[in-house]
């Protein structure tokens, strides 16, 4: 008689997840609010800052935003199709766009040069709503003030089929939290908007500001304010304390006792001062950890901070966890909002030498997300 065993159950571990917080969304969205009496637009580019574009929109619309921004088109199909009705700016098509599509989804778009604006009139199908993208001390986007003349000749020539509805502007300094930085830029943009009011275009709705302009200088507010950064609790001019609106977590997958003198990873860039409990995490540079981190870098994991060792390989980082041991399947908190132990996105921003978007940006395909 064969004696057929059932094989012992499989322990899942908690695979590396992303969360996103609504409701630190929406406190963000109040603290814009209650800094400025101009619309605001959120801005979900990059699927959200990472935390996914239709949940951070929902918070943000939820939480009283009247505009969504992205970058093109495609991505404000997406949020359509999620069933986001208020209006939508996608901002950057430099290979031209569906105009079918771009009727069908009523999604604004901004023109920020000659080229873009013959090519639109060229393709549009119905009348398409503009927002002229004036150049305002980036020379990145927008256009060049010599241009602005043969822009608005050519949006004028085009008649019915380019309505002109807003203009914009771009704020290369705002982060300096220091409205000097920025007074080229708004006397710039006012004299935008009234060089389109003179072509015969109006009612219009101007916008400049992006977070740190909102945050910091109410005379780059015009009619609506551009937050993006500010919906995840990041403030480039770290003048404003937000909250943060996702949590990192990952388990620890292996965990063991090792002697003083006990080399650590790759390379055995780190060797253990003495006997220590080390505690592998699954989650490495290939979800978004990043590899070059400075001294200081750690996740929580029981309620305290423990140092990460040795190198951040593609699938596992290893923390030296001290006297304690963790045992297997033991959730780590990577970042989050809670501060003290559970280190913040600002935080992990400084270890990597870079800034807090890059982080949230930079969190890999396969990290699981949810919504707290
Ligand atoms: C990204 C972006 C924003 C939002 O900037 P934040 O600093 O993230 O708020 C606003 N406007 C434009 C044109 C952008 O590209």
């Amino acid at each position: 008689m064969t004696l057929l065993l059932a094989p012992p159950p499989l322990s899942r571990l908690h695979a590396p997840t992303l969360t996103t917080l609504p409701a630190a969304i929406a406190a963000n969205v109040d603290r814009v609010r209650s800094v400025t009496a101009a619309r605001i637009m959120a801005v979900v580019k990059a699927d959200g800052y990472g935390h996914g574009a239709v949940a951070v929109a929902r918070a943000a619309v939820a939480a009283g935003a009247e505009w969504l921004g992205v970058t093109d088109a495609a991505d404000a199909a997406e949020l359509r199709e999620a069933g986001l009705d208020v209006p939508i700016l996608a901002w950057l098509n430099p290979a031209g766009v569906d105009a079918a599509q771009v009727a069908r989804d009523r999604v604004d778009l901004a023109v920020g040069s000659v080229e873009e604006l013959r090519q639109l009139v060229a393709d549009a199908v119905a009348p398409v709503r503009v927002h002229l993208h004036m150049d305002t001390g980036m020379s990145r986007g927008g256009c060049p003030v010599g241009e602005w003349d043969e822009l608005l000749r050519v949006a004028r020539a085009a008649g019915p089929l380019i309505e002109v509805v807003g203009v914009m502007g771009h704020l290369p300094r705002a982060d300096e939290a220091d409205a000097r930085a920025n007074a080229a830029s708004v006397l710039r943009m006012r004299q935008a908007r009234d060089a389109v009011l003179r072509a015969g275009f109006g009612p219009l709705l101007v916008h400049l500001a992006a977070t740190a302009g909102t945050l910091t200088d109410p005379s780059t507010h015009f009619d609506l304010v551009r937050v993006g950064a500010g919906l995840v609790g990041i403030d480039p001019s770290e003048t404003v304390q937000l909250r943060g609106a996702s949590r990192l977590t990952a388990s620890v997958v292996h965990s063991s006792l090792v002697r003083a003198g006990t080399a650590v990873g790759y390379g055995g860039t780190y060797a253990t001062r003495h006997e220590t409990h080390l505690s592998v995490i699954g989650v490495g540079y290939a979800d978004g950890i990043p590899r070059e981190l400075s001294e200081g870098a750690g996740v929580e994991i029981g309620g305290s901070r423990h140092p990460i060792v040795g190198r951040v390989s593609m699938d596992q980082i290893v923390v030296d966890t001290g006297a304690r041991s963790f045992p297997r399947g033991t959730i780590a908190t990577v970042f989050g909002p809670e501060g003290a132990a559970v280190p913040s996105v600002q935080e992990w921003a400084r270890w990597a030498g870079t800034i807090p978007h890059t982080i949230v940006t930079g969190i890999g395909p396969r990290v699981q997300r949810s919504r707290a």
